[in-house]
C-alpha cells in the first residue's frame, strides 16, 4: 500500500514536473512568437531637436541638435520593445538645415537596400524638422517599396520638460510597423497627426503643432496604439514613380530665387552664373513675374535652364498660362508645390530629361 501510494506520489510529482515544464515552454515559446510576431522596424538617425540637448529642462530654445545618438534615443522609449523588434543604425548626426543632397542620396540608397531585406518591415527615420518635410518628399519620390517610411522629428531638445521626441519616436514605431500605413508613400508623423511626405509642411518656428498639410489635409491620427488613416493623395510616389537614383551620386543644380516686391534680377543672374540647371521662382501671388524679371527669366531660359513658376504663398495650384504665358516662355508650373518640394522635383526630372512638356507632365503626375 506504502509501496503503491509512494509510486502514485512519484508520479504525481512526474507529472506535476513535466506539466510545470510544459507550461514554462509554451510560455517561453509563447514569448517568443510574440516577439517574432512583432513587426521588425530599423531606426535610421539623422539628427535634430529629436537628438538635441539643452543646457537645462527649461531650455527650448539656444540649444544644440544633434548629440544624442540613435542607442540613447531608443533606450530613451523602452515601450517599444512591446510594439516592434527595434535596431537603430546612425546615418548621420547633423542639424537639418545642414541638409544636402549628397544626405539624401546616401539616405535614399539606404532606405531601398534595407526595405529590400525580407526581415525589414518597415523604417522611421529620425530627422531635425527644419527639412523634414523635404527629406521626406525626395523619398517620397524616390524609395522602391511600399513598406511603410516614416520620418519623425521633435521641436523640444530631449532634455526638455514635456519633450515631444519619445511620444513621437513611439508613434513613429507603431506607425512604420502597422500593415496600414503599406503603400500610403512617405509619411511624417509628429503631435499624433500623420502627414503625406507630398502635402506636409512646417508652419510655426516653434509649436509642437508646427505640422500642417493646410487646405489638402492630413491623412489620419495616432491615438490609443493605433494607427487611423482617413485619406491619401492621390499623386503617385514610391514605386510608382519613374526616378530612380541608385546610380546618382549627384543631382543637377535647381536653386530657388523669392519673389518681393522691388525684386532685382541679382540672385537669379548670380545663380545661373554658377551654374544652375533649373530654377524655381517663389513668386508673388500666382507665381507673377514682376516686369524687370522677364528679361532675366527669358535669357536664363535661353541659356537652357528649366523655369518653374512656384508661389511664396503657400496655398493654391500655380495656374498654367494665368500670371504669365507658358506655352510662349517655355516655362513650366509647380501646380501646388512649394518652392521648395518643386526644387526637389525639378532635380529628379532633370535626371531624366531637358523638355518642359515633360517635365511639366511630372509636376502633374507627383
Ligand atoms: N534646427 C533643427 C533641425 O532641423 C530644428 C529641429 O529639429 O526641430 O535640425
Amino acid at each position: 500500500m506504502f509501496t503503491r501510494k509512494l509510486t502514485l506520489r512519484n508520479l504525481n510529482s512526474y507529472a506535476l514536473m513535466m506539466f510545470g515544464a510544459l507550461l514554462l515552454s509554451t510560455s517561453v515559446a509563447h514569448a517568443q512568437d510574440t516577439q517574432a510576431k512583432l513587426p521588425n522596424v530599423m531606426i535610421l538617425a539623422t539628427g535634430g531637436t529629436i537628438a538635441g540637448t539643452g543646457a537645462d529642462s527649461t531650455t527650448t530654445v539656444g540649444y544644440t541638435s544633434a548629440t544624442v545618438g540613435v542607442e540613447k534615443l531608443i533606450a530613451a522609449v523602452p515601450e517599444l520593445k512591446k510594439i516592434a523588434n527595434v535596431k537603430g543604425e546612425q546615418v548621420f548626426q547633423i542639424a537639418s538645415e545642414s541638409m544636402t543632397n549628397d544626405h539624401w542620396l546616401k539616405l535614399a540608397k539606404r532606405v531601398n537596400t534595407l526595405l529590400a531585406q525580407p526581415d525589414v518591415d518597415g523604417i522611421v527615420i529620425t530627422h531635425g524638422t527644419d527639412t523634414i518635410e523635404e527629406t521626406a518628399y525626395f523619398l517620397d519620390l524616390t524609395v522602391k517599396s511600399r513598406k511603410p517610411v516614416v520620418i519623425v522629428g521633435a521641436m523640444r531638445p530631449s532634455t526638455a520638460i514635456s519633450a515631444d521626441g519619445p511620444i513621437n519616436l513611439y508613434n513613429a514605431v507603431l506607425l512604420a510597423g502597422s500593415k496600414d500605413a503599406i503603400g500610403k508613400g512617405v509619411l511624417v508623423s509628429l503631435n499624433d497627426q500623420i502627414n503625406a511626405a507630398r502635402e506636409v509642411t512646417k508652419t510655426n518656428t516653434s509649436t509642437t503643432d508646427t505640422f500642417k498639410s493646410t487646405e489638402l489635409g492630413m491623412l489620419g491620427y495616432i491615438q490609443g496604439n493605433k494607427a487611423y488613416f482617413y485619406r491619401q493623395s492621390t499623386r503617385k510616389n514610391t514605386v510608382d514613380t519613374e526616378f530612380d537614383i541608385s546610380k546618382l551620386d549627384v543631382l543637377p543644380q535647381v536653386d530657388i530665387i523669392y519673389g518681393y516686391a522691388n525684386m532685382t534680377r541679382a540672385a537669379l543672374d548670380a545663380q545661373v552664373a554658377s551654374g544652375a540647371k533649373g530654377i524655381i521662382q517663389a513668386g508673388v501671388g500666382d507665381g507673377s513675374i514682376a516686369a524687370q524679371m522677364k528679361t532675366p527669366l527669358v535669357e536664363a531660359r535661353k541659356k537652357g535652364v528649366i523655369i518653374v513658376r512656384a508661389s511664396r504663398v503657400g496655398q493654391g495650384i500655380v495656374a498654367r498660362n494665368g500670371e504669365a504665358n507658358d506655352d510662349e516662355l517655355d516655362f513650366v508650373v509647380s501646380d501646388t508645390l512649394n518652392a521648395q518640394k518643386a526644387r526637389i522635383l525639378l532635380m529628379l526630372a532633370l535626371t531624366k530629361t531637358n523638355n518642359t512638356k515633360e517635365i511639366q507632365r511630372m509636376f502633374y503626375t507627383y
